[in-house]
This record gives C-alpha cells, sequence and structure tokens, in this order.
C-alpha cells in the first residue's frame, strides 16, 4: 500500500506517563503503517522539560505557532510529590498553560459520542462543544473582608490623572467585597479563537453572559462578539450555513439541556469551569472528551482532555494488564492530521482521518472497548480490551474502512 503523503509537518509534543506509552502504540499501529508522518518533533516529557529547563514547552509552542497545527500528549504538572518522584530542580509550569499563554489561545472541549455511550439528556444526539475564556474575572480578583461599618468605593485613576469614583456599598457593618476585570484585548482573541473555531468545524456559535444584571461588564462581552460578528464573520459563518446566537445565560443552559447539541458554546470564565464538569460527566466519559487549543489567528492544538492516567501507568510499570482508554489521543492525532490536511490542500489525508475516526467508532459500537467503557457501556454484548489490543481491533477496522475506499 502507497503511504499518504504530507507537506508541511505537524508540531508534536511528547509527554508522560500512560499517555507517552500509548502514543508510541498509536503512532506503530495506527499511524506509520499507512502516512508518510511527518513531525517536528518536541519531547515535553517531564525528565526532558527539567533537562531543557523548560525551554522545551516555549519551543514547542514558538514551532506551534510557525508551524500552525500541533498534536500534543499528556504532561505531568508538577507538583510538591512529582518534585520528589522526578528530583526536579524547579516546579516548572503547568505545560498546557505556557502553552496557552505563547498561543494566547481558547480551549474548545468536545465529547465523543459512540453507540451504547448514552449521555445523560437523552436528546442529545450530536456532540456540543464548550469554550471557555481562560482569563480574568474572578480567578484574578482582589477580595477584601469588610471588618466593621464604612464605605466601599471603586476608584480609577488614569495615566493622564483622570479620576472616576462609584460608591460599591454604604457598610453599616461587616460584610464582604471583591474586586474583577477583564481587558478588551483579552476578550477580544477569546472571541475571535471561538469564531476561528466555529467555522472550522462548520457549526453554529452560541454565546451567553448575564448582561442584563452586569450591563457594562457583561455587556462588553457581549458587544465585542456581535461587533466581531457583523462587521467579519457573519459573512463567512453565512457562506456555510451557520450562525451566531447570543442569549442570556440562564436561558442558555436550559435551550442546551433541550437541543440536540452540534454547536460551539462559549463561556466566560467562570460559566465554562462549572459548565465543562457538568457537560463531560453528561456525556458519560472524560476518556472521551478531546481538547483543541485555538488562538485568535487561526493556530490549532489538539490533546486530550484527560490526564496522563498515573495509577495504570504504575501498573504498566510492574508489568500487570492495564485497560488505558487510547480515543481521545487518537482523536488528537485525526484531528491534527485532517486539519493539516486541510490547509496543505491534501484530500487523502483528510480522509485517512475520517476513516481513522469512523474505525474507533465502529470498533467500540461493536462490542470492543477499554475497561472505562465497558463499565458504563449498555451494549448486550461487551469485550473488555486491553490497552494494546483495543488499539490492533481500531487498526483492524481501519484496514476495513480504507479497503472499501
Ligand atoms: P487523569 O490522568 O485524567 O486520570 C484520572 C482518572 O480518570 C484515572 O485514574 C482513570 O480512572 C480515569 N481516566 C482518565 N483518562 C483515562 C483513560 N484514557 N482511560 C481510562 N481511564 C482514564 O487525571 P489525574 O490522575 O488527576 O492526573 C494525572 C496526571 O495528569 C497529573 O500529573 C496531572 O498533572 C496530569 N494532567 C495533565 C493534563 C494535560 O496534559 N492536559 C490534564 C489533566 C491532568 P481509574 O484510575 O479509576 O481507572
Ligand atoms: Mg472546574
Amino acid at each position: 500500500m502507497n503511504h499518504i503523503a504530507m507537506k508541511t509537518p505537524l508540531v508534536e509534543m511528547d509527554g508522560d506517563e500512560m499517555t507517552r506509552v500509548i502514543w508510541k502504540m498509536i503512532k506503530k499501529d495506527l499511524l506509520l503503517p499507512y502516512v508518510d508522518l511527518k513531525t517536528e518533533y518536541y519531547d515535553l516529557g517531564l525528565v526532558h522539560r527539567d533537562e531543557t529547563d523548560d525551554q522545551v514547552t516555549l519551543e514547542a509552542a514558538e514551532a506551534t505557532k510557525r508551524l500552525g497545527v500541533a498534536v500534543k500528549c499528556a504532561t505531568i504538572t508538577p507538583n510538591d510529590a512529582r518534585m520528589k518522584e522526578y528530583g526536579l530542580r524547579r516546579m516548572y509550569k503547568s505545560p498546557n498553560g505556557t502553552i496557552r499563554a505563547v498561543l494566547d489561545g481558547t480551549v474548545f472541549r468536545a465529547p465523543i459520542l459512540v453507540r451504547g455511550i448514552e449521555p445523560y439528556v437523552r436528546n442529545w444526539k450530536k456532540p456540543i462543544t464548550m469554550a471557555r475564556h481562560a482569563y480574568g474575572d474572578v480567578y484574578r480578583d482582589v477580595e477584601y473582608r469588610v471588618p466593621a461599618a464604612g464605605k466601599a468605593e471603586l476608584l480609577f485613576t488614569g495615566e493622564d490623572g483622570t479620576t472616576s469614583r462609584q460608591t460599591v456599598y454604604q457598610f453599616e457593618g461587616p460584610g464582604v467585597i471583591l474586586g474583577m476585570h477583564n481587558r478588551d484585548d483579552s476578550i477580544e482573541s477569546f472571541a475571535r479563537s471561538c469564531f476561528q473555531y466555529a467555522l472550522s468545524v462548520k457549526e453554529d456559535l452560541w454565546f451567553s453572559t448575564k448582561d442584563t444584571i452586569s450591563k457594562v461588564y457583561d455587556g462588553r462581552f457581549r458587544d465585542v462578539f456581535q461587533h466581531l460578528y457583523d462587521t467579519e464573520y457573519k459573512e463567512k459563518m453565512d457562506a456555510i450555513g451557520t450562525t451566531y446566537f447570543y442569549t442570556l445565560i440562564d436561558d442558555a443552559v436550559a435551550r442546551v439541556i433541550r437541543s440536540e447539541g452540534g454547536f460551539v458554546w462559549a463561556l466566560k470564565n467562570y460559566d465554562g469551569d462549572v459548565m465543562s464538569d457538568m457537560m463531560a460527566t453528561a456525556f458519560g466519559s472524560l476518556a472521551m472528551m478531546t481538547s483543541t487549543l485555538v488562538s485568535p489567528d487561526g493556530v490549532y492544538e489538539y490533546e486530550a482532555a484527560h490526564g496522563t492516567v498515573q495509577r495504570h501507568y504504575y501498573k504498566y510499570q510492574k508489568g500487570e494488564p492495564t485497560s488505558t482508554n487510547s480515543v481521545a489521543t487518537i482523536f488528537a492525532w485525526t484531528g491534527a492530521l485532517r486539519k493539516r490536511g486541510e490547509l496543505d490542500a491534501l484530500p487523502e489525508l483528510v480522509h485517512f482521518a475520517d476513516a481513522l475516526e469512523r474505525a474507533v467508532i465502529h470498533t467500540i459500537e461493536s462490542g470492543k472497548m477499554t475497561g472505562d467503557l465497558a463499565l458504563i457501556s449498555r451494549l448486550p454484548h461487551v469485550e473488555r480490551l486491553d490497552t494494546e489490543t483495543f488499539i490492533l481491533a481500531v487498526r483492524s477496522s481501519l484496514d476495513a474502512e480504507l479497503s472499501r475506499g
């Protein structure tokens, strides 16, 4: 069989523990036999991050800016226990945080739906992708415990010395206050990433805030989105038959539950924090959730939403059998290959990515799956496979897909 050609390399970021083991298997069994795989390889495994004083993470992020598409393996975010376990020289920051800061990007989380793993909400037929703004609001607030009666004021002093002063509250006894902020440039980057992503997956974009109550603050978010839609994205969305839809956050929650799915839902920082855990659970499994980082200028980084599956890795190291779900990591690769294929006009590469995703879904729907899914599947006959046997089952299904043309 001829290998499928690539033009521009993907940025490949290797990672840690069980997902690093899976990474190798996916390349060996599902990619290298079919694709003339071109990647620029960066080892973000914790050992190599420590050896390079975390420079490798910055280099990988810069490479992503240059080449446009990256695929990333899950990585350890160091804490005290990891400092000891790996004898680290210092407590490195989360690689995802570093990469997101360089790309100024927004994270989109989307569930992978298969028959047998039913969402808790019966009418959800298609995935709902969530985008959470990753800057400011209550995550960067200033808080104060008011000890006794007194006046709380909001004071802004401009660089030219002009001031604005408003009373927050006239306290007659103890209480609490907080000050929070956001920036126009951050809101605009967020909005652009959301429109870019929605265009790229050809879905409607929903956005919701509490602008009836927070007229200036949330109103600013609403206006930035609306302005970008009217001036830049409406024409592009019209052309592919999609649209932008704004509504109040409480109305949005009710509509999301009643919907069939199949759209992108943009949320402010706190709303996204709360809603993403609920949505991941409602769709069934964290191991079936993908995560895509999109920058406002349209750079894409694909990964699984879960971590390095540490507990399984310790079993693997002891030589015990594991049954770790590789689906979200496989979909990180297919997402990246499909995007590369679209950008480089390589329809065969796009076709391969589609076929591999169908093969994964077909494998699970035929009853072959890893332990985490076997526990929740409603299929009548379920076969629980170990980590690599599942990947090899996907490979047989992929061969069948590809021979069908
Ligand atoms: P985790 O790796 O997501 O795993 C938590 C638990 O969820 C696992 O122990 C396992 O449950 C289940 N699980 C997650 N993914 C699975 C999969 N693919 N197949 C089967 N089961 C799966 O989270 P964690 O244990 O809290 O974190 C481990 C490390 O990952 C940490 O060092 C953290 O810093 C890192 N992390 C990285 C990223 C990232 O790079 N994006 C994200 C999150 C966490 P059972 O043990 O019950 O089988
Ligand atoms: Mg949370």
